[in-house]
């Protein structure tokens, strides 16, 4: 809920629709190797599919590239997995064993889906230090442990989130100070003092700078094993260099998987060149 609260409102959405609040304790069920499966989701907005029949699963560790043309249904696609929007149709699975569309969207996140918006959204009037710390009193589990252990282990891991997202030199100062594209490394540490299991990345190199768009990459390519991640984004450059050679890039459009497999391969598919890199 920390968007919501960022946008002022207090609003909890946990009772009135009936869904399960937090309370997915326990590992995500990995047996068969993937973190994230996604059927035949579709979503319509006053009749206009938005989403019509998506499906895609991500391997446990992967880094998933996602592209596609505007409008493809991308961020869409982000709000069905974490719960902003309700699909019409469809199963959406975290593990083998969690149903989505089961739990609200603080539950979602409480089961390790944490969520980059295109905008960042850090506490402005806070230090960098500040978020990473409100960042960690978000998650309950710290709560779980014993006060003295509580506190030795938040200082060394907002300390490591730091040295992570390179703000070390700016842990004191405050966020609406930082530039456009340190605060969205500054969102994206917040997200990882949640130790999530799977992040969802909506366009992060959007106004970033040649240089904090090589620190991002830096970043992505140290947490790969550590979380999967599904990364939208439309820079070719930045796509290549977190796919490699070997990594898998799926291609949406008109809200469905138009072609998927290594970026050399989905860039000579025609529908591909067609619907988006022929533009
Ligand atoms: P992308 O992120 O790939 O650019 P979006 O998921 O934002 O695409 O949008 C997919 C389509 O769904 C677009 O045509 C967009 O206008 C429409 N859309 C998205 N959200 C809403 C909404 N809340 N109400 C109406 N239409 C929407
Ligand atoms: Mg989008």
């Amino acid at each position: 809920m920390r968007n919501a609260k960022l946008n002022g409102s207090t609003a909890d959405t946990g009772d009135v629709t009936g869904l399960a609040h937090v309370s997915v304790s326990g590992e995500v069920d990995l047996s068969h190797g993937i973190i994230l499966y996604l059927e035949d989701v579709s979503v319509s907005f006053d009749g206009f599919k938005a989403l019509n029949g998506l499906s895609l699963s991500v391997d446990s560790d992967e880094l998933r590239c996602i592209i596609g043309p505007n409008g493809a249904g991308k961020t869409t696609m982000m709000d069905v997995i974490t719960g902003k929007t309700k699909p019409d149709t469809g199963r959406i699975f975290l593990g083998q064993t969690i149903d989505l569309q089961r739990l609200d969207e603080p539950g979602i996140a409480g089961a390790g889906i944490g969520r980059k918006f295109q905008k960042p959204t850090v506490f402005e009037r806070h230090t960098v230090w500040e978020n990473l710390d409100l960042a960690m009193h978000e998650d309950k589990r710290w709560f779980h442990t014993l006060r003295s252990k509580l506190t030795s282990a938040a200082l060394a891991r907002i300390r490591e989130t730091l040295a992570l997202v390179r703000l070390q030199k700016e842990a004191y100062r405050q966020a609406g100070e930082l530039s456009h594209g340190q605060k969205q490394l500054l969102e994206i540490g917040m997200l990882l003092m949640q130790e999530p299991r799977l992040l969802l990345l909506d366009e992060p190199a959007a106004g970033m700078s040649d240089n904090e768009t090589a620190q991002l990459v830096e970043l992505l390519n140290h947490l790969r094993g550590k979380c999967s991640m599904m990364v939208v984004e439309h820079d070719m450059d930045f796509v290549a260099a977190l796919s490699g050679a070997e990594g898998k890039v799926t291609v949406l459009a008109e809200g469905t998987v138009i072609a998927e497999g290594t970026l050399d391969h989905v860039k000579r598919d025609q529908r591909v060149i067609d619907s988006y890199l022929g533009r």
